[in-house]
């Protein structure tokens, strides 16, 4: 995807504070952070928005949650708890169209659910 924010930032094409990559995801700092810790767990294939996922992803969906898992302990907020957001689509608020799960922690958070 030419012009995809998240696409250019895993390629290295515009700058971000990387936290963690493999083959399959690239984490890193959100840029307007909306909590202390604010974390973009991302595919490195681009993926439009959750919806736009196949049963082909189920491996990839379930190595992004067990990686926010890993990047929680890692950043020492597990035991405090954290929380895991995914917009999808425009009323969401979804504003990047390329697949992203926030990790969001160390401050508390209004109760949507
Ligand atoms: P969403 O609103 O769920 O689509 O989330 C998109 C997130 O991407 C927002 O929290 C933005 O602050 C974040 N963001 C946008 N551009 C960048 C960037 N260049 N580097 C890091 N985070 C970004
Ligand atoms: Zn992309």
């Amino acid at each position: 995807m030419n012009n995809c924010i998240f696409c250019k930032i895993i390629k290295g094409e515009i700058p971000s504070q990387k936290i963690y990559e493999d083959d399959l995801v690239y984490a890193f700092h959100d840029i307007a952070p909306a909590a202390p810790v604010h974390i973009l767990i991302i595919p490195k294939t681009h993926i439009p928005c959750l919806q736009e996922t196949e049963p082909t992803h189920q491996a990839l969906l379930g190595h992004i949650l067990l990686t926010a898992k890993k990047l929680a302990s890692e950043l020492g907020v597990a035991e405090e708890g954290y929380r895991i957001v995914n917009n999808c689509g425009e009323k969401s608020g979804q504003t990047v169209f390329h697949l992203h799960f926030h990790l969001l922690a160390g401050d508390t958070f209004s109760k949507l659910v």
